[in-house]
């Protein structure tokens, strides 16, 4: 590695939908030959985090690894019973104690690169230290444009309707914005709307996305007065070191039992790495995959931490139904390669909650996807989903836990998904868009060599 190497350093938010980008992110920065400093709390919020990064870890022996020390943080301060959003309130409030951690980086960095939901508390840090400011933005730039816009929503500026008007894209229908920001003292509500107003001190804003997939919100944020640079770097690429190891052999590895079935014939169902289910949701959605009449590979959760996940499959699915799906399908309550099974030539359709790294996963895979949008940012992102041609988007359904989704309508959906050849073939146009964008040329790498002359150039 040359002497004068851009050096950047990274602080993700808790929570696998996080880590995981950032890490992406981190593998783009290596391949570019930067320099890279990963800032990481001690503990994880999740094992799956842990591990994750262990593995990472392994994988990058030449990244700088430097912990963050919290200060000790009562939970019962913040207004949230979240694991996840009190971990980003504990980050938010030890900011400060990152100026001397972040000084005796060396060589010293070029730029630093920190979680979406640290603004207001970093742009201090990075003022005192005269450090370029960057976040990634773990969602859409759809989501993004609805969240640089808000501060003005919340301030009244804007008149109560069905939609949201955002200059440069389509109506945000309100239905769609998330509900907990709908929720005045939330702590979700507070860190979205406070940070949302410091936008404009950043030196720029990476996001995980890429034209062909959202032109119409990457052509708006260009154009929008007050907000810095936004780089959509996507889509980000899978990487080897997320691959699972310990589970290649077991009896019930999914991508043991993915190669036993025919090409295009199964529905992977998940819904991300923190979003539990209902019990009596999930035996609807149980019922919903025998009704269906299609394979199927379905991880159930509970809890929305891992580490709680404790009663067994059978209880919670119900050992009578539990009996009947293994007849089509498998049905899992671990940590599954998620990449892995996008890739298996046997996966036709995936039900997503939309989690923006699912769908970018979906996109890059190229595996139409039937949005069932649980909360946050999810219904913003399954507009993308629909619009782009990745998939469809059953809107009755509402949120996740709004209502009781029968199984006879899940089973509807999920046929139609599976046989809809127009929908094949979209999402297969998306997956071709979204290979060009990372080709040699392409727009990832054209904005990616965009950003590292910034940060030379400021070196
Ligand atoms: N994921 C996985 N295995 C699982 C569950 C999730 O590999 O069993 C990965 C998935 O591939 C994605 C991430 O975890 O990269 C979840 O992020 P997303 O934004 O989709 O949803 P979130 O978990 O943040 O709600
Ligand atoms: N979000 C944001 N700014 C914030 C907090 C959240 O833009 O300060 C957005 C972001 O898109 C995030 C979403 O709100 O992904 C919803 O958060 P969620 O509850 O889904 O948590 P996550 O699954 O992302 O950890």
């Amino acid at each position: 590695m040359c002497e004068h190497a851009v050096h950047v350093a990274l602080l993700p938010n808790a929570g696998m939908g996080h880590l995981i980008p950032f890490l992406r992110l981190a593998d783009l920065l290596v391949r570019h030959s930067c320099r890279v400093t990963l800032i990481t709390t001690k503990s994880t919020v999740s094992l799956a985090e842990s591990e994750l990064l262990s593995r990472f870890e392994s994988s990058f022996p030449q990244i700088n690894r430097v912990d963050f020390d919290l200060l000790p943080f009562d939970p019962t301060t913040a207004n949230s019973n979240d694991p996840f959003w009190l971990r980003w309130e504990s980050v938010r409030r030890s900011a400060h104690l990152l100026i001397p951690v972040l000084s005796s980086i060396s060589p010293p960095l070029s730029a630093f690169v920190y979680g979406m939901t640290l603004i207001s508390p970093m742009i201090p840090v990075t003022e005192a230290l005269c450090l370029q400011s960057y976040i990634l933005f773990t969602s859409s730039a759809r989501m993004f444009s609805f969240y640089s816009y808000f501060p003005s929503v919340a301030d009244g500026a804007t008149s109560a309707s069905d939609v949201l008007e955002i200059p440069g894209i389509s109506p945000v229908p309100t239905t769609s914005i998330p509900p907990l920001l709908l929720v005045p003292n939330s702590l979700f509500a507070k860190i979205f709307t406070e940070d949302g107003r410091k936008l404009r001190k950043l030196n720029g804003v990476l996001v995980n996305t890429f034209e062909e997939l959202e032109a119409e919100s990457i052509e708006a944020l260009k154009l929008r007065d007050g907000l810095p640079p936004v780089f959509a770097l996507g889509p980000f690429m899978p990487c080897e070191f997320e691959k699972l190891k310990s589970n290649d052999g077991d009896a019930d590895s999914p991508l043991k039992w993915l190669n036993g079935q025919p090409q295009d014939s199964v529905v992977y169902v998940c819904f991300g790495s923190r979003t539990a289910m209902k019990r009596e949701q999930i035996r609807e959605m149980g019922d919903g995959l025998l009704k269906s009449g299609c394979r199927f590979l379905w991880v159930v959760k509970v809890k929305i931490v891992d580490s709680e996940e404790e009663e067994e499959l059978e209880k919670v699915v119900g050992e009578e139904l539990m009996n009947g799906l293994k007849e089509k399908g498998l049905v899992v309550k671990t940590w599954v390669d998620q990449k892995a099974i996008l890739d298996h030539p046997s996966i036709g359709g995936f039900v997503s909650h939309c989690g923006w790294n699912s769908v970018s996963e979906a996109a890059w895979y190229g595996v139409r996807v039937l949005a069932w949008p649980q909360h946050g940012d999810q219904k913003i992102n399954a507009e993308v989903v629909e619009r782009s041609g990745l998939g469809m988007w059953q809107k009755d359904w509402g949120w996740g836990g709004e209502q009781m989704v029968k199984g006879e309508e899940i089973g509807k959906a999920n046929k139609k998904i599976m046989s809809t050849e127009s929908l094949k073939n979209s999402a297969l146009c998306v997956k071709e868009a979204a290979r060009k964008a990372v080709s040699v040329g392409g727009s990832c790498e054209i904005n990616f060599e965009r950003l590292i002359e910034e940060w030379k150039d400021k070196d």
